[in-house]
């Protein structure tokens, strides 16, 4: 076939669509990966292999129990997938008709809710956060409606900044009548609040997204959650794939949610946040560096009017940071992953080093 066939025949609504553009495809060299969110530290598992002749449960009851035990729900509202990635995706493919429907997001946040959306041919609408990251609730007030999802990153990424309860509670109500509000908790863990599992039961709109690929450190596994009502589960389950968790990724997962892998989990939190403390207490002297957002997360975003050439030296050196400055409102600025102790030192030598150069 030519290619000019295979043009015709693709879809109209991906012929201008870019693939989200992951760190691991932009760089996939380097050896100090601080561009992606993902945990520097791994544990270790078990495999059992008896099972693996025979397809896998599409959701996993061990796996369900101890997510809902450890999120404080009921199993009822945990549906498990291929990441939270995966359960972004069923929620617009669940609840949106293509070529009709549109969600809203409120950027600068987290890219894959639009390039899902786009992919089923979903519109996006937009209402951009305030200066100080907070919900611009009368902006979103305009799509009641007129959406059927709308997603808020809570701890933001890139932002690193937690939406106020208050805010939250007033976007369920907003579409309460119209909406999923599905607040995306993939940072929960490092930030200081409780977050909105618990709430389930009060708002019939509200869903969750949850992770095992940042503070649980299994990215590679991609096995993610959904928790909502038993309803909206319900209609999520139609649409999932028959296996879409590997029996390999649903074994991990549930040592990973054990008492010792949660213990595990919380004491790599612990130290990460430590680490993310002493790595923004040195980087901010270092060169010109405006810290921007908040630290509720695994990483922290700075704003640099040298980002451009700082990215090229430090891939230079195998040091891989992620540019956000495509972002809205987001010029300049450059998101950080913290890592293990010696690659934040590496980090910080490289930096310096730099701006001892430039004599700034
Ligand atoms: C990393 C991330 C995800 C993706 O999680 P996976 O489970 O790896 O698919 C979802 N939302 C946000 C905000 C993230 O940063």
């Amino acid at each position: 076939m030519t290619d000019s066939l295979i043009d015709a025949l693709q879809a109209k609504h991906l012929r201008d669509l870019k693939p989200y553009e992951s760190a691991r495809r932009l760089f996939s060299g380097g050896q100090d990966w601080l561009n992606a969110n993902e945990s520097p530290f791994v544990g270790e598992y078990n495999l059992d292999s008896r099972k693996l002749n025979r397809y896998p449960d599409c959701q996993p009851k061990a796996v369900i129990q101890a997510y809902a035990a450890y999120a404080g729900v009921t199993p009822e509202q945990v549906l498990v997938s291929r990441g939270a990635d995966e359960g972004i995706e069923l929620l617009i493919r669940a609840f949106c008709d293509a070529g009709q429907d549109s969600i809203l997001i409120c950027p600068p946040t987290y890219g894959m809710y639009a390039i899902s959306a786009e992919t089923f041919n979903v519109k996006v609408n937009k209402a951009p956060l305030n200066a100080d990251f907070s919900l611009n609730l009368d902006a979103m007030a305009e799509f009641v409606g007129k959406v059927k999802v709308v997603f808020i990153c809570s701890p933001n990424n890139p932002t690193g900044t937690q939406v106020a309860p208050e805010q939250i509670e007033q976007a369920l109500a907003l579409f309460a009548g119209s909406a999923l509000v599905a607040v995306d908790e993939a940072y929960i863990e490092f930030a200081q609040g409780q977050g909105w599992a618990g709430q389930l039961a009060n708002y019939p709109n509200l869903v969750v997204l949850r992770t095992l690929s940042k503070a649980f450190g299994l990215a590679g596994i991609r096995c993610g959650f959904t928790l909502a009502s038993p309803a909206i589960i319900q209609v999520l389950l139609k649409a999932i794939a028959p296996y879409p968790l590997a029996e390999p990724v649903a074994q991990i997962a549930a040592q990973a949610l054990s008492p010792q892998g949660l213990a595990w989990m919380q004491e790599k939190v612990e130290v990460l946040n430590v680490l993310r403390q002493r790595l923004q207490d040195q980087l901010q002297p270092l060169g010109d560096f405006v810290r921007v957002g908040d630290c509720q997360a695994n990483f922290i975003l700075l704003r640099s009017q040298y980002k451009q050439g700082l990215m090229d030296d430090l891939v230079a050196q195998g040091i891989l940071i992620r540019d956000q400055s495509k972002q809205l409102g987001l010029e300049n600025c450059l998101r950080i992953s913290i890592g293990t102790e010696e690659q934040n030192q590496r980090l910080v030598a490289a930096m310096q080093r730099f701006f001892e150069e430039k004599a700034i």
